[in-house]
């Protein structure tokens, strides 16, 4: 366990044991110092799921389309994609895989501070098909908690992996965690590793309103597609938005707590 996680973990505990009004003792190098206790609430229950259940693109007349980046958070190709994102002023849709999440929670903070949006992956990345209601379940409230602890806002939609999950289970979903499933319209197969320029080919010919685009934040080849990809896009007239805009959602996440770095690294409402 992490420095990081044990701080993480001892503003949740606060939060269930002190009830977010006492005062949390936190050692600190020599001497134990006492910081007013600023806990995390517990993780919020979505309520509302503007009744999508599971869609594979928008049907909008908006010229945007959605990249969206499965399986990172990644220690090193996802900040070179944030930097190229950043470059472009393009915002795209990390659905994030909660273990990765845990292991490099600082590129998490850098996704979100820079505007992109934060979907739910599972927590392990099974297939969640062959799974039983309970676990399926399992894998994304522990995704939310990770999320929802390490950057104070709350994934509001889901992508299965491999998109293996049952229509059964979709439902399932929105109904007792109002998480629609979003699946892609546009798939660049880059895990296949077929080569940058065909990624970015494969994007920009399947780029047209409302498109959800499908690609991988872990592989080298697809971050480096993403210039040519861009460029490609955009010469088609088309904006680079974020899942939840794209569906004309105000935003994707309750945002009440902001994170401060510092010694005890808390977070502040
Ligand atoms: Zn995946």
């Amino acid at each position: 366990m992490t420095d990081f996680d044990r701080r993480t973990l001892l503003s949740g505990l606060g939060a269930l044991c002190l009830g977010g009004t006492a005062s949390l003792s936190i050692s600190s190098r020599a001497d134990a110092q006492t910081v007013p206790a600023v806990p995390m609430p517990p993780v919020p229950r979505l309520t509302h799921s503007h009744d999508v259940v599971s869609l594979t693109e928008v049907r909008t007349n908006r010229p945007a389309v959605a990249l969206t980046f499965d399986d990172g958070p990644h220690p090193t190709h996802t900040p070179m994609l944030l930097d190229i994102l950043a470059r472009y002023n393009a915002k795209a849709t990390f659905y994030v895989i909660g273990q990765m999440v845990r292991r490099y929670p600082e590129i998490l903070h850098r996704i979100v501070a820079e505007g992109h949006e934060v979907g739910n992956h599972t927590w392990t990345h099974p297939t969640l098909s062959r799974l039983g209601n309970p676990s399926v379940l399992s894998e994304i409230d522990r995704t939310q908690e990770i999320v929802w602890r390490t950057v104070g806002a709350l994934p509001v939609t889901m992508r299965p992996p491999y998109g293996a999950i049952t229509g059964r289970q979709s439902h399932m979903l929105a109904d007792q965690r109002s998480i629609p499933t979003i699946m892609w319209s546009v798939d660049t197969q880059d895990w296949r590793r077929p080569g940058s320029s065909i990624v970015a080919d494969r994007m920009v010919r399947g780029a047209r309103a409302g498109a959800v685009i499908l690609a991988h934040d872990i592989h080298g080849p697809t971050v480096r597609a993403i210039p040519a990809a861009i460029e490609g896009i955009a010469a088609r007239g088309f904006d680079f938005v974020t899942v939840s805009q794209l569906l004309g959602w105000r935003r994707w996440g309750p945002r009440g707590l902001r994170y401060v770095s510092g010694p005890a690294n808390e977070y502040r409402g």
